[in-house]
């Protein structure tokens, strides 16, 4: 049986890895200091194969037994709570990810990274290929998650040559799905509750900024496959599918039935203009496409939405 390490695994994305890899037989430590993670993420686990650890990865580790891979995906993730973490968000990209790459050196393990489209910054190449080195303000608001996931992918290769650690990079597109946190400000999380609760649906800019939105259990199949195959390079994983944040907010308008507006707020400075990966590479090595679409996805993104919104409103 191997045993994972999965950091950030309280999380949005962690969490499902969790899943899949309990699924897969592995034995599964979730390490999360639940700064942006949530115990709730993991209540449905029943599993004498899976441990929590609330540690902060930051901070040394030490880990009892052998290790056979470690996922480092901790990390807050949303503009506005790397805004409020700023610190944080710099801390974890950077120190952490220098001790998470400590343990998969320590244990012989192999090693992924949780890297982002961000790493592109506002991108001038259009859609994102792998060898496109990016366009990243690193004074911005923005610079604290961009530069730290830039530092994690620049220290996991340095690792890989100095110390031939078996490593994996992904840059993650715009994800979604359930057990994002209804107000974690990011644009799907926000126009849901906002559609769901009759409030205006805040469209920054003039709506004309493009993402490309992968559901979750697309992006969770990558990672698994990207673990298994052999290659170091960095590696998109997203859905190539763009769209509008205009036509994004009207979509959710129309799968949720509301009749909540349409009103627009200030574009946050240094918002990317476009964003769209180039999966070429994904396709031909993993043999991966992104399965759901957009509709579905929103679908049962809604069910769990509607559901946590309810639980919230039953608290006392
Ligand atoms: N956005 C928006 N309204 C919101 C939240 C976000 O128009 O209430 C926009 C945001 O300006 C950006 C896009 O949606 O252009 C995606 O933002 P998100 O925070 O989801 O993630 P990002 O891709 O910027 O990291």
């Amino acid at each position: 049986m191997e045993r994972t390490l999965v950091t950030g695994g309280a999380g949005f994305l962690g969490s499902h890895l969790c899943d899949a890899l309990l699924q897969e037989g592995h034995e599964v430590i979730c390490m999360d200091n639940l700064i942006t993670g949530s115990r709730d993420n993991l209540v449905h686990i029943d599993s004498d194969r899976f441990h929590f650890m609330r540690h902060d990865v930051t901070r040394r580790i030490d880990m009892k037994g052998p290790i056979d891979n470690v996922f480092h995906f901790a990390s807050p993730a949303s503009p506005v709570d790397y805004l409020e973490f700023s610190i944080q968000t710099m801390k974890v990209g950077s120190l952490g990810t220098h001790n998470a790459l400590g343990v998969a050196k320590n244990k012989q393990a192999r090693f992924m990274i949780a890297s982002t489209s961000e790493i592109y910054g506002d991108p001038l190449e259009h859609p994102q290929k792998e060898t496109y080195w990016g366009n990243v303000n690193t004074i911005g608001p923005r610079g604290v998650y961009d530069e730290a996931k830039r530092f994690s992918e620049a220290i996991t290769m340095a690792y890989h040559r100095a110390h031939g650690i078996d490593t994996r990079i992904i840059r993650i597109f715009n994800t979604y799905g359930p057990r994002m946190r209804i107000k974690d400000g990011r644009a799907i999380p926000n126009f849901m509750f906002q559609a769901l609760t009759g409030q205006d649906l805040t469209v920054y800019g003039d709506g004309s900024q493009t993402r490309s939105f992968c559901y979750v259990s697309d992006l969770i199949d990558g990672i698994v496959r990207l673990m298994r195959s052999g290659h170091h390079d960095p590696v998109n994983l997203g859905n190539p599918v763009e769209i509008s944040l205009l036509e994004m907010a009207e979509k959710i308008l129309q799968v949720t039935g509301s009749k909540s507006k349409i009103i627009f707020k200030p574009l946050p400075e240094d918002d990317p203009k476009v964003r769209q990966p180039d999966i070429t590479q994904a396709r031909n090595l993993l043999g991966w496409e992104p399965r759901v679409d957009l509709e579905e996805g929103l679908q049962a993104t809604l069910d769990y939405f509607r559901t946590s919104i309810d639980a919230q409103k039953a608290e006392p």
